[in-house]
């Protein structure tokens, strides 16, 4: 048995392929895991808990409905792209919600997880934006308009993203090594496992005298990323994508975490 862990699927109308390899996984290997964590991103955007009603939501609800309701724990933590995802999703797929970060035992491995955008303290506008869209009062406001005005809202802050993320510097988009530090320090654990940067992979460091590690997860878009962590090892793993679905994928445009 084991625990799987999962990010930035950004499952939306337009990527049909996708959100059919997330089903597949969610109905074989995370119905035979000891639980399944969804580190944010889950959904491209989230505009409130309406959105469950849109049709091409609807099989992902009953995927993840399935999953808990066969005894699996499915938890699910905001990224910057969903962090609206509220209590009627929570209710309707027996998914819990986790703060981000959260400190949680690994098979004995004290192990903070997080989605991992408020460790990049370097992009000083994208921090500046996300103090505001977390704000509890711009959320009510935000949730007080219609779903269409939102949707309004919602693409013009991708398009704007689209634009500013085109003219960084990639180590700008990048955690900070600084804030990781911090962060782990104040949590006491050597071992954190995030994603959001789209640069799967596992870092080995210091931190203080002992030995760390971080691992990042896999974004959702040539194929499916998982990390599989159990008693004995972890493991950063690829799903790929059914070979059909790769013949007729659009060319993808750059990507924004
Ligand atoms: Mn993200």
């Amino acid at each position: 048995m084991a625990t799987l862990f999962i990010s930035d699927l950004h499952l939306c109308g337009e990527r049909p392929a996708i959100t059919t390899l997330f089903l597949d996984f969610l109905a074989s290997r995370a119905r035979r895991a000891d639980a399944l964590y969804i580190l944010g991103d889950l959904f491209e955007y989230w505009i409130g808990d309406e959105a469950l009603r849109q049709p091409e939501f609807q099989a992902i609800t009953i995927g993840l409905k399935t999953l808990t309701a066969a005894g699996v724990p499915v938890y699910v933590m905001h990224g910057n792209r969903d962090f609206l995802i509220g209590d009627v999703f929570a209710r309707e797929t027996g998914c819990r919600l986790l703060p981000d970060p959260t400190r949680i035992d690994l098979y004995g491995v004290p192990t903070l997880v997080s989605h991992g955008d408020a460790m990049c303290t370097d992009d000083v506008e994208y921090m500046a934006f996300r103090r505001m869209v977390r704000a509890p009062a711009w959320q009510q406001a935000f949730l007080a308009k219609s779903p269409a005005e939102r949707d309004t809202i919602v693409r013009h802050y991708r398009e704007h993203s689209r634009e500013s993320t085109a003219s960084k510097r990639p180590e700008i988009m990048d955690v900070t090594p600084d804030a990781v530090a911090e962060l782990m320090r104040a949590h006491g654990v050597t071992h954190l496992i995030h994603g959001h940067t789209h640069r799967p992979g596992e870092h080995h460091f210091t931190l203080g005298d002992a030995p760390a590690r971080r691992i990042v997860l896999g974004d959702w878009y040539e194929q499916g990323s998982v990390l599989r962590c159990d008693a004995r090892s972890w493991a950063l793993e690829q799903l790929p994508l059914p070979a059909r679905a790769r013949e007729r994928r659009p060319r993808q445009r750059r990507r924004s975490s």
